[in-house]
């Protein structure tokens, strides 16, 4: 029977199809064999074994034959006889298969540091990576996704980056989340693979049957599930109009980014994994304000090393010749946690390590980046003058004193590499609301400010973007954040920093234009908004953007107010 169900609004675009549930917890191989321990470890190693290579075997097509052979020979630990063994005793002596398992590994672990060595700590990690896959499956954990075999509508609870990395977007047509909100990740991961996405769908995964037919609008939040002949033909004249839209507005590729009256405003593009790089290209993206470079690695078990993180931040700077890119150090923790960084467990993971912060704590980490953006660059300047000027941006700065250790440390890195690291150019997140309060101290330790609306906005109302509950509240047309960014971007000028933004405000049309107008001069997005963020700077001039911009904020304006006027203005 068809049914109709709303959600928000997430990633443009009309997907007809299959509906496929991911239902993760449900396949907790040690609850479908309660009554016999044995079984139940057999069937989890059986598992991770299965989920090794298969995760391995998409790994070597999206991220390289590196991660595909470590993955590999998890398989092989995972089938290890001996380990099975070890674990089959400690059951028979009456342990939960959990911790049969644990003590099993941690036996093989202390062997291996008796022998000791640099090879010690590789296995160690991988033994702990494996150990840790399989307990994670016994106690009804598990994250593994098994893909179905034709084109598919996700519907989720929820969805994680590692979920999305490790699913080949061929056969994803749409996606439906319960939770999240339109900046939540798996949002804009959606938009930067043009997959229509509705979040905040309420009731999705017990009104959609497995395979049952599901239309979904990524434009409205409409998801119907068993659509009838007239729906099918409605929303097949949506996307039909979407992509005239389109084609139209990629007329513009080759035009600067510029109001009406020749001020120049950079458009920059949002990269999460290379395969966004062939859509900057084609809408003609100025550069890359925000490489989000967490995503690059969110499928992996391992952490990458400096050869491997400078080989892929130079196929990203040799896709913009000349242009600016700038590689965000790894904005690891509260929604987005990579598995190669194991930390305590926290109450609140938004407010907690989560950044620059993560970073000083695990200074390895940010060092080993460091040197992969400072060598990528190099290698850059020095053999190739068509690439593209890297920068480096640190997230989630709250103080200056935690970007001052930000700043020692790659000048101690640059000093190690034999390199100057005076060529890079350096910024910072303001995404924070101390950094946004504190922006004339900040501006004068940094050649710029980027702002990233998306948490700035979370944390100006304490309303967690993921949050489906509270996504109501909160918008970076609030008169309250636009008057904090006007702000920023003055004591950026004042300071001689270029301020721009790269959360998902820069790719809303009407708002780009008011941010010009507060004196932000670069705008950085997902690609697929390049275009119509283009095509509304190039009718207004920077006067009238200003004027919006005084509107906007003025004593008595709200955020209904905002919005309303900006639908007036650029009628979608
Ligand atoms: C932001 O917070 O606006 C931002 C661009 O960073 P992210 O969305 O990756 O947290
Ligand atoms: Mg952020």
């Amino acid at each position: 029977m068809t049914r109709t169900l709303w959600g928000r609004a997430a990633a443009p675009g009309v997907a007809i199809g299959p509906a496929f549930l991911l239902r993760t917890e449900q396949r907790a191989v040690g609850r479908a064999a309660p009554g016999d321990p044995l079984a139940a470890l057999d069937a989890a190693l059986e598992e991770a074994e299965r989920d090794l290579l298969a995760l391995g075997a998409t790994m070597a097509e999206r991220v390289g034959p590196d991660e595909a052979e470590i993955l590999a020979s998890h398989a092989v630990i995972a089938r290890d006889p001996e380990l099975r063994a070890l674990a089959a005793e400690g059951i028979a002596a009456g342990r939960a298969p959990a911790e049969a398992l644990t003590a099993a590994f941690d036996t093989f672990i202390a062997l291996l540091a008796e022998v000791g060595g640099e090879v010690f700590g590789e296995r160690t990690a991988d033994l702990t990576d494996v150990r840790d896959r399989i307990v994670d499956a016994l106690e009804g954990r598990s994250t593994a996704v098994v893909l179905p075999d034709v084109p598919v509508v996700l519907v989720a609870s929820e969805l994680l980056p590692s979920h999305t990395a490790a699913f080949p977007p061929e056969l994803l047509l749409g996606v439906v989340t319960e939770t999240g909100s339109p900046t939540s990740h798996a949002s804009i991961l959606a938009r930067a693979m043009g997959i229509p996405a509705v979040v905040g769908c309420e009731g999705a995964t017990t009104a959609v049957t497995e395979a049952g037919a599901l239309a979904i609008d990524g434009a409205t939040g409409e998801v119907i599930v068993d659509p009838t002949e007239d729906d099918l033909v409605r929303l097949r004249g949506a996307a039909a109009r979407l992509a005239q839209r389109e084609v139209r507005l990629r007329a513009l590729r080759d035009l600067d980014g510029a109001t009406a009256d020749g001020v120049r405003v950079e458009l920059s593009a949002n990269i999460g994994s290379p395969d966004d790089l062939a859509l900057a290209l084609e809408v003609g993206a100025e550069g890359a304000g925000l490489v989000r470079t967490e995503f690059l690695f969110a499928g992996r078990r391992t952490a990458p090393g400096v050869d491997e993180q400078a080989a892929l931040y130079r196929r990203i700077l040799g896709a913009f010749p000349g242009r600016r890119v700038v590689f965000r150090t790894m904005d690891i923790g509260a929604d987005k946690p990579l598995p190669f960084v194991r930390r305590g467990r926290e109450e609140n993971p938004s407010l907690g390590l989560r950044g620059l912060r993560l970073h000083l704590a695990e200074r390895d980490l940010l060092r080993t980046q460091l040197a992969a953006v400072l060598r990528a660059s190099d290698d850059r300047s020095g053999s190739d003058a068509a690439g593209g000027r890297a920068a480096v941006m640190f997230p989630m700065v709250s103080v200056p004193g935690e970007l001052d250790e930000a700043l020692a440390e790659l000048g101690d890195v640059a000093a190690a590499a034999g390199t100057d690291a005076a060529g890079l150019e350096v910024g910072i997140m303001v995404e924070v609301p101390s950094a946004a309060l504190d922006a004339a101290r900040l501006a004068s330790r940094v050649a710029f400010l980027s702002i990233g609306t998306n948490d700035l906005v979370q944390y100006v109302f304490a309303a967690d973007r993921l949050n489906h509950a509270v996504s109501g509240t909160g918008d970076a047309a609030d008169p309250i954040v636009l008057r904090l960014i006007g702000s920023v971007a003055t004591h950026g000028t004042d300071h001689g920093a270029w301020t721009g933004v790269c959360g998902e405000a820069a790719g809303d049309p009407g708002l780009a234009l008011i941010l010009v107008g507060l004196g932000v001069r670069e705008l950085s997005m997902s690609a697929r908004s390049i275009p119509a963020v283009k095509d509304a700077l190039r009718r207004f001039t920077l006067a009238e953007c200003r004027e919006l911009a005084t509107l906007a904020t003025a004593p008595d304006a709200s955020v209904d107010d905002v919005r309303r006027h900006l639908a007036e203005l650029l009628p979608s």
